[in-house]
């Protein structure tokens, strides 16, 4: 008898063989899937083994919570990469950096202040930040939205307490972003990697946000760290680890060492020259479909010196930030859902539905998919099909 075959979504037939001409390009989510092949060829280097009576303990043999090896990896790396100040900083580690901005919230926020701090982030800015602050419905802190319109609207008042989020490069434009309102700032820099921009220079704010995530690739190990100039505000997010969870776990740890060290060989050229050259390729492929049309546009770029590769290229983002140019189009994320293409929609970022966001960072199939259907679309405007 034949056996019958449990198809992948887009395939079907006795063989799933088949490509299923109605599939959808789910380009929706930001799981960073594009990086599972450099994990194969890396299998071995990579793995861990953890024996039954191995890291029963809260705390490792210095009565730490948080692992030094790891931290002296993390310090190496961002030396290597130059995209980061570490020297005479303080870190702290996180389950992914999603706790670390909450923890950040609370360690800048004032207490004991008569009126909560206010937190501010620049549209279009990750949902995350909002969906915390609010969530957590503090005393101590609120969300205020935009920072620009935070700034027209209390352009005549000064000394106010305002925490501003800085996404460099941002999700979901993919620009470097510097601080609008120039007071308290927490820097999430989830793509600060050669894979996406060109390193210009080693960031050296107060207080700075990384995530193994859009690093390594692996978002379902949840880590991430801060690096933090100032011993109080230290302190206070070692606090929120603490009281939250008792630290991060040590099978995370674990692993973590395990992919910096596979990282950090070779200076680091292995993990971003096969990063680099993937995000590369994927944008090449989108310009040449994007390029052909009217009715969409996405995001410019400009080009800098990158310190890591040590010459001048464009980046190369983790999203594209498309935009519907037709008048009437004012839902893109519509217009291309009836393009089989999914997308997340300008407000889920606080921006108009006029532009919408696709993810470059998922796997080979479905990006090749999505290229199918964009070319589709695309050539449809052009009256080729
Ligand atoms: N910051 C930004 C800008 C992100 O896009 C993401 C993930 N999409 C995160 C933080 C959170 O990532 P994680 O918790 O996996 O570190």
């Amino acid at each position: 008898g034949q056996t019958v075959c449990e198809c992948y979504d887009c395939y079907g037939g006795i063989d799933c063989s088949e490509f299923s001409p109605d599939c959808s390009a789910d380009a929706g989510g930001g799981d960073p899937i594009f990086l599972e092949p450099f994990w194969m060829q890396n299998a071995e280097k990579s793995a861990i083994v953890v024996s039954g009576w191995h890291r029963m303990s809260y705390r490792y043999a210095d009565y730490t919570m948080m692992s030094s090896e790891v931290e002296k990896y993390i310090r190496k790396l961002h030396s290597i990469v130059g995209n980061a100040i570490t020297e005479d900083r303080y870190l702290v580690f996180g389950i992914g950096s999603s706790q670390l901005l909450s923890a950040a919230v609370y360690a800048l926020s004032s207490e004991n202040s008569s009126s909560p701090s206010n937190v501010v982030a620049t549209i279009p800015y990750y949902p995350m930040y909002e969906t915390q602050t609010s969530f957590f419905n503090s005393e101590d802190f609120q969300f205020e939205g935009d920072t620009n319109s935070w700034k027209l609207n209390n352009a005549t008042k000064n000394n106010m307490d305002v925490i501003e989020f800085v996404t460099s490069p941002n999700n979901p434009d993919g620009e470097l972003k510097t601080s609008v309102l120039g007071g308290k700032t927490i820097y999430d820099h989830a793509y600060l990697w050669p894979h996406f921009t060109p390193i210009p220079g080693p960031s050296d704010h107060d207080l700075m946000i990384f995530t193994l995530s859009k690093l390594t690739g692996h978002a379902g190990v949840r880590f991430g760290w801060a690096v933090i100039k100032d011993k109080d505000v230290y302190e206070k997010v070692s606090k929120y680890i603490e009281v939250a969870d008792l630290g991060i776990s040590k099978d995370t740890q674990l692993r973590v060492l395990k992919l910096l060290k596979v990282v950090v060989e070779d200076d680091g050229t292995q993990l971003f020259k096969f990063a680099y050259a993937k995000m590369r390729e994927r944008w090449d492929r989108l310009n040449s479909v994007f390029s052909k049309s009217t009715r969409f546009s996405i995001q410019e770029r400009h080009p800098l010196h990158c310190n890591f590769f040590n010459k001048t290229r464009l980046p190369s983002p983790a999203y594209a930030w498309v935009k519907c140019e037709r008048e009437e189009e004012d839902d893109c994320g519509a217009v291309l859902e009836a393009g089989k293409i999914t997308s997340r929609g300008g407000s889920t970022y606080r921006a108009k539905d006029r532009y919408a966001r696709l993810s470059l960072i998922k796997s080979q199939d479905d990006f090749d998919l999505l290229l199918l259907r964009l070319t589709e679309l695309v050539s449809l405007e052009n009256g080729k099909i």
